[in-house]
């Protein structure tokens, strides 16, 4: 079953102690649709300027994803810059320009009201919200969002929480939000505002998932060699909701194996800068990732 995804869809410039790349594409939006794509139809809603550089989009078209719902508005695309040092868990965020982002204002096409699947990836919790008042009867929702949102737009973002099947956040986001240093603690806080399942993501730490009478650990894949961890969150997700969009069973087995189908994403996107592994993954490289991953918690 397809995806509906809005998020922001970008250009970065990214530091790591690895090396450097410039005007690379980026946006959560993206990493999503790329990491959901190897499991689901995806569709994107998203806003790009006059400025975006259209050949970006081929390797997204050639993976079948449907971008009809990005609309070309007059200005200059998103843009967000970022570093990190030897704790890539921690980005710095040098500079954001919302630009077409500021006064985005979707408009869903007709089809993409009866989404069942959505993904409110990271951008402005308005525009979350929006998105969604325009789905009619969607199965499963799930959110992303990052310190940016919570420092610009609590009350909205607290909307939006209100909404959420499924919260998805790393864990300094989520201590953030919630005023604690406790990850217990925070899910639990969490789970009163509204989604029934959170998902913490620890990043090379692994992820826990909490609901009110389940508690999930998956480790994060032991990595030989790591570039950028940018757009890991964006990739978990669409790992996580692309397995739950194929399967279409919320039990909490596959809720589990979603987390890993995460995990094994977010680890093949860190491997190369911006969305470049993903753009060359296989099917057969998810499928062994997997099994390993399932090899490594065994006992
Ligand atoms: P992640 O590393 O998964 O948290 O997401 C990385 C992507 O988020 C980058 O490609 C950025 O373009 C995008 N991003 C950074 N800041 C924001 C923001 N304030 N709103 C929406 N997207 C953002």
């Amino acid at each position: 079953m397809s995806i509906l995804v809005v998020g922001s869809i970008g250009l970065d410039n990214i530091k790591t102690p690895f090396g450097k790349v410039e005007n690379i594409l980026g946006g959560s939006a993206i990493h999503f649709s790329y990491s959901a794509s190897f499991f689901s139809p995806v569709n994107v809603v998203g806003v790009i300027g006059e400025d975006f550089p259209d050949e970006h989009f081929n390797p997204l078209r050639e993976r079948g994803v449907d971008l009809r719902g990005v609309e070309t508005k007059k200005g200059k695309t998103f843009r967000w810059s970022g570093s990190y040092d030897y704790d890539l868990n921690q980005a710095h965020t040098l500079e954001t320009q919302l630009n077409v982002l500021e006064e985005f204002n979707p408009n869903l096409l007709n089809e993409y009201e009866e989404s069942k699947f959505v993904f409110l990836a990271n951008i402005d919790p308005e525009l979350q919200l929006e998105v969604l008042k325009q789905i009619k009867d969607p199965y499963i929702v799930v959110g992303d969002t990052m310190n940016f949102w919570i420092e610009h737009k609590k009350d909205a973002l607290m909307k939006t929480l209100k909404n959420l099947d499924i919260l998805l956040m790393n864990d300094s986001e989520a201590r953030e939000l919630c005023g604690t240093h406790s990850l217990l603690e925070a899910a639990q806080k969490i789970l009163r505002l509204g989604p029934s399942t959170v998902i913490i993501k620890k990043g090379e730490h692994g992820a826990l998932m909490f609901t009110d009478s389940t508690h999930f650990a998956a480790p994060a894949y032991p990595l030989e060699e790591i570039n950028d961890p940018t757009g890991a969150g964006d990739s978990f997700a669409g790992g996580f909701l692309g397995h739950l969009a194929q399967t279409k069973d919320f039990s909490e087995a596959t809720i589990r194996r979603a987390v890993v189908f995460g995990s094994v994403m977010a680890s093949y996107n860190v491997e190369d800068f911006g969305p470049k592994k993903l753009q060359k993954l296989t099917t057969q490289e998810i499928e062994k990732r997997y099994k390993e991953f399932e090899a490594i918690t065994r006992f």
